[in-house]
C-alpha cells in the first residue's frame, strides 16, 4: 500500500452506535473520523423522544436523575380492538432527543474527535486487501481513508450493502424489515399515564405492532410497524386514524417521521477486512430483539475493546478480517446466540393468525424480565398453551429450530475460513422455520 491512511477509523453515522464507539476509541488516543449527515447540533434528535431503561442513563454517562424523568410502570397489551390481553410490570422512563444531542456532542469533543457533519458517506474504497476508507459528499472533504472503515449508518447501512459479492449475509432479506411510522401530538386535555399501551392483531399492525405512550401529561407519542415484503398493504396513515379513533385520541400534531427498523437477529458476521459494522446497520440495535439504544451501546461497547486490540496487533495498513474477527466471535457467541433464539419466536408469532396470537399474549406472566435469557425461556414455556392441533405442530417445529439455533450459536466458528459453511447453515435453519412457519400465511391472513 503506497499511501499512510488519514485515520485510524472512519465511522459513518453519529446515531448512538457510530457517536459512542467513537468516543469510546478516541479517548483511547487513536485518530478518529466521525462522518454523519446531519448538523452536529441534531445528533440524537431524529426520534424526538426515546424510551429506555433507567440503566441506559448510565451507560450513556448522563447525569439525569431519574426521578426527574417521566416514566413508565405498565405495559399494557391489547388487541386490535383495544381489548386488554394482559399487563407486564416495566420500569422505562422517556429521554430528551435535544438532550441526548447536547450530550453526545461534549462526549465527541472530550474524546477529540474530528467530526465531520453534514456529509454524506458515499462509495467504500474496496481494494484486493480489503475496504480502505471511503468517498464523502459534502462541502469540506471528499474522501477520508483508514485501517478501519465502520458501518454505522442505521437500518439503511449504505456501506454494508456495497460488499454484497464479498461477503455473505450483506443483503437483509426485505420479510425481516419493518416499516414504523411515529407521530407525536399535543392533546387536548392533560392526562396522566404511567402506561405503555401496545396494539397487536392485523387490522392495526400485520407483522408487528402499534403503541403509543405519554411523554408529558399533554404530550403523546404514538407509532405503528408494518412487516415488509409478505403483502400487507401498508396505509399506515389510515391506520394511525384507527387506532386514534379506538382510543379516542385526537390533539395538535407536533412532529411525524417514517423508518425501517431490522428486526431479525444481528447479522452473521459483523466484520470484512478493513471494515466493521456496528448498531442497526448489523441489526444490533432492534427494539423487538432486546435491543434499541442499549442493545447498540452494548455492541459498541464489545465493538470498541475488539478493535483496539486489532489495531494493536495488525501490522497491514488495512486491519485483516483475521485480526478483527474476535469482535464476530465475542459478540455472536453472547448477544447474538439470544437474539437468534428470539429471533425465532418472532417468526414464530409472525405467522400466527390473530386467534393464536391473542390466546398467546394472554398467558405473559405479569412479572417479565426483559434479560433476554430469561425472556426466550419464558417464550417458549408460553407455547405449551396454544394447543390448536395445526398449531401445536408449528410449535413444536419452533421448538426443535430454536435448539439447533442454540447449539450452532454455541459453535460460532472461531477462524474466518470456517464462516462459510456455517453461515449456509445457520441461513438454511431460518429459511427452514420461515417454510415452516409462514407457510400458510394466506390462510391465517
Ligand atoms: C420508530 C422508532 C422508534 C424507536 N424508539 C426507540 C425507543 O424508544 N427506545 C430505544 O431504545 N430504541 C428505539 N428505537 C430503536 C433505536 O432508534 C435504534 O436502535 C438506534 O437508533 C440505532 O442506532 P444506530 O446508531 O445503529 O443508528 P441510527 O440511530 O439510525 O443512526 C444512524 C446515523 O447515521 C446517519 N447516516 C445514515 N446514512 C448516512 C450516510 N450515508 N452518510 C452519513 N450519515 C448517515 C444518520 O443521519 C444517523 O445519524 C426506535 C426505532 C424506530 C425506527
Amino acid at each position: 500500500m503506497a499511501l499512510k491512511p488519514d485515520l485510524d477509523v472512519v465511522i459513518t453515522g453519529a446515531g448512538p452506535a457510530g457517536a459512542l464507539l467513537a468516543s469510546y476509541l478516541g479517548q483511547e488516543g487513536f485518530d478518529i473520523g466521525l462522518i454523519d449527515v446531519a448538523r452536529k447540533e441534531d445528533f440524537w434528535n431524529q426520534l424526538k423522544h426515546t424510551l429506555v431503561e433507567p440503566k441506559t442513563l448510565k451507560l450513556l454517562g448522563l447525569d439525569i436523575n431519574e426521578e426527574e424523568l417521566y416514566n413508565i410502570k405498565e405495559i399494557s397489551i391489547k388487541d386490535a380492538k383495544g381489548k386488554e390481553l394482559s399487563v407486564i410490570e416495566t420500569n422505562l422512563v422517556i429521554l430528551d432527543g435535544l438532550d441526548l444531542s447536547k450530550h453526545i456532542v461534549n462526549l465527541l469533543e472530550d474524546s477529540n474527535v474530528r467530526v465531520i457533519d453534514k456529509h454524506l458517506a458515499m462509495k467504500l474504497d474496496i481494494s484486493s486487501n480489503g475496504v480502505f476508507g471511503v468517498g464523502l459528499r459534502g462541502k469540506r472533504v471528499n474522501k477520508l481513508t483508514a485501517r478501519i472503515t465502520v458501518d454505522a449508518t442505521g437500518a439503511q447501512a449504505t456501506l454494508r450493502k456495497q460488499l454484497r459479492n464479498l461477503y455473505e449475509d450483506a443483503i437483509i432479506d426485505e420479510d425481516d424489515l419493518v416499516y414504523t411510522y411515529v407521530e407525536e401530538f399535543l392533546r387536548q386535555k392533560e392526562i396522566s399515564d404511567n402506561r405503555l399501551h401496545v396494539f397487536i392483531g392485523s387490522d392495526i399492525a400485520p407483522g408487528a405492532y402499534a403503541w403509543y405512550h405519554s411523554i408529558s401529561d399533554r404530550l403523546v407519542r404514538l407509532g405503528i410497524g408494518i412487516q415488509l415484503g409478505r403483502g400487507f398493504e401498508l396505509r399506515l396513515q389510515e391506520r394511525t386514524k384507527l387506532l386514534k379513533g379506538i382510543l379516542f385520541l385526537e390533539g395538535k400534531n407536533v412532529s411525524t417521521e417514517a423508518r425501517y427498523l431490522v428486526t431479525r437477529r444481528p447479522l452473521t458476521s459483523l466484520v470484512y477486512s478493513g471494515f466493521v459494522l456496528v448498531g442497526q446497520s448489523a441489526g444490533q440495535g432492534n427494539p423487538i430483539v432486546g435491543g434499541g439504544i442499549a442493545g447498540c451501546i452494548n455492541a459498541a461497547i464489545i465493538a470498541a475493546k475488539n478493535i483496539r486490540k486489532a489495531l494493536e496487533t495488525a501490522r497491514e495498513e488495512i486491519v485483516p478480517i483475521e485480526d478483527l474477527w474476535p469482535y464476530n466471535v465475542e459478540y455472536l457467541s453472547s448477544y447474538g446466540k439470544y437474539s437468534a433464539i428470539l429471533d425465532v419466536i418472532r417468526i414464530f408469532a409472525q405467522g400466527m393468525g390473530d386467534a393464536e396470537l391473542y390466546t398467546f399474549t394472554s398467558k405473559i406472566p405479569k412479572k417479565l424480565s426483559m434479560d433476554l435469557g430469561h425472556l426466550a425461556e419464558l417464550s417458549f414455556s408460553n407455547l405449551d398453551f396454544v394447543l390448536r392441533p395445526r398449531f401445536f405442530w408449528k410449535a413444536f417445529d419452533a421448538f426443535r429450530l430454536a435448539e439447533r439455533v442454540d447449539a450452532l450459536y454455541g459453535n460460532y466458528p472461531r477462524t474466518p475460513e470456517e464462516f462459510k459453511e456455517w453461515h449456509h447453515r445457520e441461513v438454511s435453519l431460518f429459511n427452514e422455520l420461515k417454510n415452516k412457519v409462514w407457510a400458510k400465511k394466506k390462510e391465517i391472513y
